[in-house]
């Protein structure tokens, strides 16, 4: 900083020296140097009065932000940039942690979608993260529903006025992930992915039903995958999840985009199959559809599908922690009701 008084020039150099070997740093302002600029004021001419005052007061300014910088600890932070996507790979332990957390705990569905990528995971299944707005494209016609299709009408979600959509469903990452990963089909290594992910519906609300839920998708394509993989995948996965053996059941449904296509049961686990209220008494719970993916979604992102078949899965995620927990309402998730979330914590 300069000083246009050379009186304060000088005082400004000795006590600068004087504060680097100080060890009670604030001891400086108080240094009899910068009083006696101070009693000079008054005695000085009027038309210089005023000026010479400022410059007194800008030097004990100066040395007060050294002292605060000197006397702060000196924390070095790594440089994030807090608007990049994480990879969904990285344990949240081993992310930025953006906020102190001492004093909250994580999100239910944010400790169970983990678990469920650590399963996935050590099944060799990999997983990447979907959009929070996504196009026609992927949403419909890459996944085989032509335009002015009726089952278009059941992914009834949030729209932007440039026509872009809040996902409906995780599949509007199938033919990304498939382009994106098919040179390992060339290596015989298979396609094999989950996307555990955020996605919207325009729905009326009710203890089933809630705006924003997650699903997580599951792709995997090799040669010579029939449904009897897809069915002893999602059993694995599924007594790995609930830590019991669980019986599923499969019946035929629709999607555009799997052929055959069905609709997904397993047994309850808290009645043993002997019927309670969570099953309705039927023993079975529905947790999603899958399927065997259609071949034009195969070749509209350049994969042989004469060579390679592949299955597809997609379940609520809200539905399978629900289960877990025997929680009645899925708005519970959304609501930040802290009372809900202490249970969890
Ligand atoms: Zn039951």
């Amino acid at each position: 900083m300069d000083y246009q008084y050379e009186e304060i020039a000088a005082a400004a150099k000795q006590l600068k020296e004087k504060l680097a070997g100080l060890e009670d740093k604030r001891s400086i302002l108080r240094a009899p140097e910068l009083g006696s600029l101070y009693a000079q004021i008054k005695n000085l001419p009027a038309e210089i009065r005023a000026s010479f005052g400022q410059e007194v007061n800008k030097l004990k300014n100066e040395l007060e932000e050294l002292v605060r910088e000197s006397t702060q600890p000196k924390i070095e932070l790594p440089l994030i940039d807090v608007t990049a996507p994480f990879d969904v790979n990285v344990p949240t332990d081993k992310k930025p942690q953006l906020l102190p957390a001492e004093n909250s705990s994580r999100h239910p569905l944010m400790v169970e979608r983990d678990k469920i990528i650590e399963i996935f995971a050590r099944m060799g299944l990999t997983a990447v993260e979907s959009r929070q707005i996504d196009d026609d494209y992927h949403m419909f016609t890459a996944l085989n529903f032509p335009e002015g299709h009726p089952a278009r009408d059941d992914y009834d979600t949030f729209t932007t006025e440039e026509g872009l959509f809040a996902p409906a469903h995780t599949s509007t990452m199938q033919n990304r992930v498939l382009k994106k990963y098919k040179s390992n089909l060339e290596k015989d290594k298979a396609i094999a992915v989950i996307i555990p992910d955020r996605v919207f519906r325009n729905e009326d609300l009710d203890a089933r039903h809630e705006h924003t839920f997650y699903q997580v998708e599951g792709v995997y394509v090799d040669k010579g995958i029939h449904a009897g993989h897809l069915v002893a995948t999602i059993r694995a996965w599924l007594s790995s999840y609930y830590e019991k053996e669980m019986k599923i059941k499969t019946q035929p449904y629709y999607f555009p985009f799997t052929e055959p296509s069905f609709e997904f049961a397993a047994s309850c686990p808290f009645c043993e199959q002997k019927g309670c209220n969570v099953c309705s008494y039927s023993g079975w719970i529905e947790l999603g559809g899958c399927g065997m993916i259609h071949p034009h979604v195969l070749r509209e992102a350049g994969i042989d599908s004469s060579k390679y078949t592949g299955f597809a899965w997609g379940f609520g995620i809200e539905r399978l922690v629900m289960l877990k927990y025997n929680i009645e309402d899925i708005r519970h998730f959304e609501s930040a009701n802290l009372k809900f979330l202490r249970q969890f914590s």
